[in-house]
């Protein structure tokens, strides 16, 4: 043999460490010059890839971080087909507007044969569309009654997600936020009725906030809205952004009247890989009736064969997450939901109750609604809420620290989301970690300096990596 085949040789049958790329630099600013093996990229992606937090200990985010492997299999068929391509795979489409219907149905739709909707990137997209409707409708009744069209208003809660902002800035629309203040982190019927005037589009509320968990009150918005309705005419939408509710409450709080069955509320949002548990790429938004959606808002398409309607701010997608959803719809039914969300419910409450009973935490709200535990410490002197998040990273916890919208910003809450892979098990080693993080910062090991800690964790805009 050869030498140089003996290279060749060894190349092709060493162990995937051991070979060239293992040692050689991998290009950062250009492509590289040759071609690899599929096996050598996909190793140095996958490390690449660990480098970061671990998915399964990120209770800063509602986003779902485990799937079934079935449902996994299904993504990766779905990814071959573009979901925007209806005429090519009509079946998306009807996969789609099933599931429109059925959640529309979980959310109490009077009649879910004449409701609208689509399935969106995430809430976010979700929320535009949902908003940008109404938007639409109050011009089109504003025009056909020669009214001005130029000062569109907006009111929320500071308790929104930033995507409300968004939507109000990249749509040119006047925000009328309603400040929180210290123990008070939701909104209500006295805080919207003296912001409402001609020119309110929509009222927005939140089930589930991300920063709490706690929801609006929907029910006495709706109920102000409807007096306000019978005396001038003036006819003004609720839109829920149910991003983390809207897969909760319906198993967990099925008395609590928040969605379809208040007349007002004509839209609802919900990220489907929440608690709809599909991994991140998919919301919904669902309009109570099609007429809710004016109808030339849609643009109507031929060119991709066939006639159609398309209502979304991007185009091109995969169809996994919608494939993923589908299944687990099928998979868990309304008593798999039921029994996953009870089950997250009752891992809330135990870390709760483990967190208390440590007797360094208060507890900022009650994990009635969702299950998300936010704690304040007793004592901020010694160390704090970023402090111990910081630390907890050395464990591999992520559990993000932040203060809370204006004007309750003097509060710095610790969160954590309980999602349906975090177990009972899970969360014992987290008070466990917890415990040793406040025993070490208490003995003067781990803690930074404390006034720079404080400031750099207060800040005026929304914390990243809460979601
Ligand atoms: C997560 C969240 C959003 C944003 O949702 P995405 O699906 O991430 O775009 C909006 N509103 C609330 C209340 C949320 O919790």
């Amino acid at each position: 043999m050869t030498s140089n085949k003996n290279d060749f040789q060894n190349e092709l049958f060493s162990p995937v460490y051991g070979r060239a790329w293992d040692t050689r630099n991998i290009p950062e600013d250009k492509l590289p010059e040759n071609s690899m093996r599929d096996d050598e990229a996909f190793q140095i992606v996958r490390d690449e890839i660990n480098l970061q937090g671990n998915p399964d200990l990120n209770l800063a985010t509602f986003v779902t971080t485990w799937m079934e492997p079935k449902a996994e299999e299904l993504m990766r068929l779905g990814a071959m087909y573009n979901l925007i391509d209806e005429d090519e795979y009509p079946q998306l489409k009807v996969i789609e507007d099933k599931l429109i219907r059925m959640q529309a149905g979980l959310f109490n739709a009077p009649n879910v044969k004449l409701v609208s909707g689509v399935s969106t990137n995430g809430s976010s997209e979700a929320i535009m569309l949902g908003l940008l409707a109404h938007k639409w409708k109050w011009r089109n009744h504003r025009e056909k009654q020669g009214l001005s069209t130029d000062k569109p208003n907006i009111i929320f809660g500071a308790d929104v997600h930033t995507c409300w902002e968004k939507f109000a800035r990249y749509f040119d629309v006047d925000m009328k936020i309603i400040p929180l203040k210290p123990g008070k982190y939701t909104i209500n019927a006295d805080d919207v009725k003296p912001l409402i005037d001609e020119n309110t589009i929509a009222v927005g509320a939140i089930v589930g906030t991300t920063f709490t968990g706690q929801v609006d009150d929907v029910e006495g918005i709706n109920q102000l809205l409807l007096e306000h309705k019978k005396q001038t005419g003036q006819d003004i939408p609720i839109h829920v952004d149910a991003a983390s509710g809207g897969f909760v409450l319906p198993f967990v709080q099925p008395e609590l009247a928040w969605d379809f069955r208040l007349e007002q509320v004509r839209s609802i949002n919900v990220s489907n890989h929440k608690f709809g548990l599909v991994y991140a790429g998919m919301g919904s938004v669902i309009f109570r009736h099609h007429d809710d959606l004016p109808e030339n808002l849609p643009f109507k398409i031929n060119y991709l064969g066939g006639s159609m309607d398309n209502y979304s701010l991007n185009f091109s997608k995969s169809s996994s997450m919608l494939l993923a959803q589908y299944y687990n719809f099928l998979r868990f039914g309304h008593s798999g939901y039921q029994r996953i969300m009870t089950s997250v419910m009752k891992n809330a409450r135990m870390l709760e109750n483990y967190l208390v009973k440590s007797g360094h935490f208060d507890l900022l709200t009650d994990s009635k609604y969702l299950p998300v535990v936010v704690v304040t410490l007793k004592n901020e002197k010694q160390f704090t809420v970023y402090d111990l998040s910081n630390e907890l990273r050395k464990f591999g916890w992520i559990v993000p620290a932040y203060s809370l919208p204006a004007n309750a910003e003097e509060t710095n809450v610790l969160r954590m989301v309980v999602k349906e892979n975090f177990s009972h098990d899970l969360a014992q080693k987290l008070v466990s970690d917890i415990h040793r993080v406040i025993k070490d910062l208490t003995a003067g090991q781990g803690a930074g300096n404390l006034e720079h800690n404080i400031k750099k964790g207060k800040s005026s805009t929304k914390p990243h990596g809460i979601c």
